[in-house]
Order: C-alpha cells, then structure tokens, then sequence
C-alpha cells in the first residue's frame, strides 16, 4: 500500500471531495465525466500544417502525462495534417475549430476524438446540421468553448460586460441547438482570464446543465503567475467537485501545463501520478543543501508515472514526522549524513554524498513493487470476475 497521504482520504473526512455528478461522455477512448479520473489536457503550439514537429510535441505532452491533446485547425492544409497527426498519436486529439463549418466536418473525418466548435458559431441551420452529423458518423464528442472575451454581441448588450451570467447564457444556448440534433456528447467550458469570473461562471453553470466540464482559466499569464492563478481559480473549483477535464493555460512549455494540471490534482487528492515530493523551504538548521537537493530529485524521478510519496527534510525537527506517511524518506542529520526511511519506518542511516542516488534507487524500487502489487491486484479481479 502506498502511503501517500491522500489515500488517507476515506478515514479523513476532511479530504474527501464530494464530486459533481455529471453525464459521462467519450473523448476517443478517454471517459469525461461521470466520476471518471480528471483528465489533463494541453494544446499544441506548432504550425499544425507541420506535422512532424506537432507529432514530436504531442509525444513529449504524451510523455508528461496528457490524456488529451487539443490541435488548431485553422485552415484546409491544417485539417490536411490532422489526418497525419491523429494517426500517429497515442492519445485522443481535440480539434479546435473556430467559425468555418468545413473544418469541422474535415477534421472529424480526418480522426479527431472531439471537435472544440461553438455550434452557435457555425452560420446556417444547415451547415450547424452537417457538422453535427459528420460527428455523430465519425464518433467525434464536442466541447462547447465559452471564453468572456468572446460573447456574442447582443450577450455583452443585454449585461452590459462579461459577467457570469452571459457566459451561462451563451454556453446554454450553445448546448440547445445540440439538444435539439439529439447529440448529448458534450462538454462545457465557461473560461475568462479573471479567476473570479471564472469560476462563478462554472458554479452557475454547474447548477443549469448536468453535462461534463471543461475547466480552464483561459490565458493566465506565465508559468508563476499563471499557475497561482490556476491553482485558486482551478483548485477552489475542483475542491467544492466541479469539473472533469482540466487544462492550464500557461504562456509557456505545454508540457508544463501538464505538469501543472496534475500537480494542482495532486495536492487536491483528485489524482495522482508520479511522485509526489514532500520537501521542507531549508532553514539554518538543514543537514545538508535541501533545495538543491530536491531540485535534483525532482529531474531524476521525473520518469516515474506510479503514484508514491518521498519526503526530503532538512533536519529531526519535521523529518520523521513527515516520513511517518511517506513511501521514502530522507531526514538530515549532523555530521554529513542523516536517516532514510522506507514505507514510514526507519530503515538505515546514509551518507549525504550517496544520497541522490541511494533515493533515486529506493524510488524506483519502490515504484516497481507498487506496480507489481497493482498488477497483481488487477490479475486477481479479472479472475473473480
Ligand atoms: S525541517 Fe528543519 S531544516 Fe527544514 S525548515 Fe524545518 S527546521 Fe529548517
């Protein structure tokens, strides 16, 4: 059993969130929805036109943990490379389509999973018809995007700004004219660069529709300020349950929103992946370099995708303590050397040299027995089946 502290959820009341119960619907073989895991998306930021380098993009958002990948289509010769694009990818791609109809029906012929389209946004009740049926023939789910600085003019009229309401407004008129084509595989973004708005936004919608939701704070900024932004905008959401598939929206690395996603899913419990370092901010009292450290650890484990707990402490005054709920442990000590712990007991005292490569081994060691034990679980209730 791992011992990371939000497996801890079910004796602890306090961790538990109560999650929002939505439909579930498909994006290719990913659940959205309907108590599935939250899944994490990012976007390429390739020519698409450029096949090549939006495959090798994908692959090192596949590597960090995407479960989906949205691409651009903006043009005919774009929807040309999806085709190249989607075939070559592990996981499922979105389409993100704005205005033209064709690219819609292009792109879901084409093997994207899901069609990022605004129906309201379409044009004619016969085009809208089109692009809906290319989806239905080719399995493709939709994403309804609604961003508060977009709003249909006569929106911004009515309120005056961008307000929650609007945005509710335009998602559900959106949602209706599916409804009305009998499609119900969708989801819903309400996103606005202000967290506030944002997630009143998402709480009003919550309440009016029971489809899944996409959450985002759309352009948050760079990799610091936009992660705070998209830790409270984003964590306060996912803590009071709403939202099924998330995306951090960073003017930076994609990879890094993945890398975001799953660590504001971590710290909430919601879903875990990797290792979750435990470290403390280093003070006078450190045994040995902790931030360096722990910057080391961070990159050498970066491999590792099964879900464990390593604590790195600078000293007996947190040390222990912390490795009480942790799969590894190290703790400073005095004299260039300090206690490592394994499964929250003590196993051996350890140079501060042989350090990183002594948790790194223990790390994966650890990783490999976790995975066996789950293998074997998973083995056993196939049989009882
Ligand atoms: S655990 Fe020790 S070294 Fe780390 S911050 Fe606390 S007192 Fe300082």
């Amino acid at each position: 059993m791992s011992h990371d502290a939000s497996a801890l959820g079910h004796i602890r009341p306090w961790r538990h969130i109560e999650r929002r119960k939505s439909r579930q619907i498909m994006v290719g073989p990913v659940a959205v929805g309907g108590g599935a895991p939250i899944s994490v998306q990012s976007m390429t930021n390739t020519p698409t036109t450029d096949a090549a380098a939006t495959i090798d993009q994908i692959r090192q958002l596949e590597e960090a943990g995407a479960d989906i990948v949205r691409v651009s289509c903006p043009d005919e010769e774009s929807t040309a490379a999806f085709r190249t694009i989607a075939r070559e990818a592990r996981v499922p791609l979105v389409a993100d389509i704005h205005f033209h109809y064709k690219r819609g029906i292009e792109a879901a012929q084409a093997g994207a999973a899901c069609l990022r389209i605004n129906p309201g946004n379409i044009g004619s009740p016969d085009r809208v018809r089109e692009v809906i049926q290319a989806a239905k023939d080719h399995g493709c789910s939709m994403r309804i995007g609604v961003n508060a600085g977009s709003l249909e003019k006569e929106l911004l009229e009515k309120y005056g700004e961008p307000c929650p309401e609007a945005m509710v407004e335009s998602a559900l008129s959106h949602a209706r004219i599916l409804q009305d084509h009998d499609f119900h595989e969708f989801k819903i973004s309400v996103k606005a660069s202000d967290p506030f708005l944002t997630v009143a936004a998402y709480q009003q919608l919550a309440e009016a529709i029971d489809c899944p939701l996409h959450l985002g704070v759309t352009e948050a900024g760079p990799l610091r300020t936009g992660t705070i932004k998209s830790a409270i905008g984003m964590g306060s959401m996912l803590w009071a349950g709403i939202g099924d598939t998330i995306r951090v929206s960073l003017a930076a690395d994609p990879v890094e929103e993945i890398k975001v996603g799953f660590d504001i899913l971590k710290s909430l419990g919601l879903r875990h992946r990797g290792v979750n370092i435990i470290a403390c901010p280093s003070c006078a009292r450190q045994g040995f370099n902790v931030i360096e450290t722990v910057g080391v650890l961070e990159e050498r484990l970066a491999h590792i995708s099964t879900p464990m707990s390593l604590s790195i402490i600078g000293c007996v005054v947190n040390g222990p303590g912390e490795a009480l709920y942790t799969d590894v442990g190290f703790t400073g000590g005095g004299a260039g050397s300090g206690m490592v712990y394994l499964n929250g007991k003590i196993a051996h005292k350890l140079a501060n040299a042989e350090m990183v490569e002594t948790i790194v081994s223990m790390v994966e060691d650890k990783a490999a027995e976790l995975d066996a034990a789950r293998a074997a679980q998973t083995a056993a209730l196939q049989a009882a089946e």
